[in-house]
């Protein structure tokens, strides 16, 4: 069973029997950057199954690209506030629909109600954020999960006395174990959604395998209610790699499932090129289709068949299938174009 209790950020639902979302975090200032960029990424982001996105809001400067985005985001967005209740105050302001916060950072606590309280008043959200890398007082022999579900346990309470339950809690750690171990033992104890996530968890080839080991095991037993696939890459990978592991577990159903050959000596056809080009074109499409993409002969045309449409190579041509039947021959150059065509032909 997922938590209990849900939160709600903007139209977002998080716990509860709501499915379990994705979300993502943008990777750059905001001073000075153009908003309208940033929307129509945060749009394709969203067509790839994206559903909310936090922002690091550092000072005074990043008010005015914030509340823009704040205003046209489609999806929800959350304001990342470290040490300074000004910015958690300024970013609410300003149109956030949560707040990230860690209590432990932000001074004496009555800056912590005070963001609380703003948070009320405007319908916000927040998210109580804990990380073995920036752990409040503890005794040295306290194990760091124990000391975040402490934490986490002891500011909900604080929260509550202050009327305010619209809360998410994250019980990061760069460590595999402490990260499950942190939420099976939250999860055991609260009822508030958990949003899931192993911090700084490097590469796309490392996070991935890390995040799908510690986030497969949670959700498979029913924990967690959101998730954030932190990778030293793009935001896209986060997301494509977040989707990915929910279509896998069966939690999410929608967008389209790519067969892909790794490609060797054979083939004929840059199976690899051509994917790296079209991967994120096609996990903008919601639709419930399969799409293989093959370099040659040997296993194509036995993919094609299972596939709705697929793409395999033979000489110098490229053949098009579409529900296992051979449908077009072009030319490399154009093989993009035409599987998008048939994609729309449906
Ligand atoms: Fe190699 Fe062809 Fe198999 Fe791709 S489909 S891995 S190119 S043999």
């Amino acid at each position: 069973m997922f938590s209990e209790k849900s939160a709600r950020v903007r139209n977002l639902v998080i716990g509860g029997d709501a499915p379990v979302s994705v979300q993502t975090m943008y990777d750059d200032t905001l001073i000075g950057a153009d908003s309208a960029v940033i929307l129509e990424r945060i749009s394709r982001l969203a067509l790839m199954g994206c559903d909310m996105i936090r922002f690091s809001f550092v000072g005074r400067d990043d008010a005015p690209v914030f509340t823009e985005i704040c205003r046209k985001s489609p999806i929800p967005v959350v304001a990342d506030i470290h040490f300074d209740y000004h910015m958690a105050l300024l970013a609410l302001e300003c149109g956030a629909d949560k707040v990230r916060i860690n209590p432990g950072n932000i001074g004496a606590k009555w800056k912590t109600e005070e963001v609380v309280r703003a948070a009320k008043d405007r319908g916000a959200a927040i998210r109580i954020g804990l990380n073995t890398g920036s752990l409040p007082k503890h005794d040295e022999g306290e194990e760091r999960g124990s000391v975040m579900v402490r934490y986490a346990l002891e500011y909900l309470n604080d929260f509550e006395r202050l009327g305010f339950e619209n809360t998410v809690v994250s019980l990061k750690s760069s460590d595999v174990d402490t990260t499950v171990e942190a939420a099976r033992l939250f999860h055991s104890q609260a009822k508030y959604p958990l949003h899931l996530g192993v911090t700084e968890a490097g590469s796309v080839v490392s996070s991935a395998v890390r995040s799908t080991w510690a986030l497969g095991n949670l959700l498979r037993d029913g924990i967690g209610d959101t998730l954030r696939v932190s990778i030293n890459g793009s935001l896209e990978d986060e997301v494509s790699t977040g989707v990915e592991i929910l279509r896998t577990l069966g939690l999410r159903k929608s967008g389209v499932r790519i067969v892909a050959c790794p490609r060797c000596g054979r083939h004929s056809f840059d199976s690899f090129g051509f994917l790296s080009k079209v991967e994120n074109r096609l996990k903008m499409l919601d639709m419930p289709i399969t799409v293989a993409i093959m370099g040659c002969q040997v296993n194509g045309p036995g993919e094609a068949k299972n596939a709705d449409y697929a793409v395999t190579g033979y000489g110098t041509k490229v053949f098009l299938y579409r529900k296992g039947k051979l449908c077009r021959e072009v030319n490399e150059e154009n093989a993009e174009e035409a599987l998008f065509e048939a994609i729309n032909e449906g």
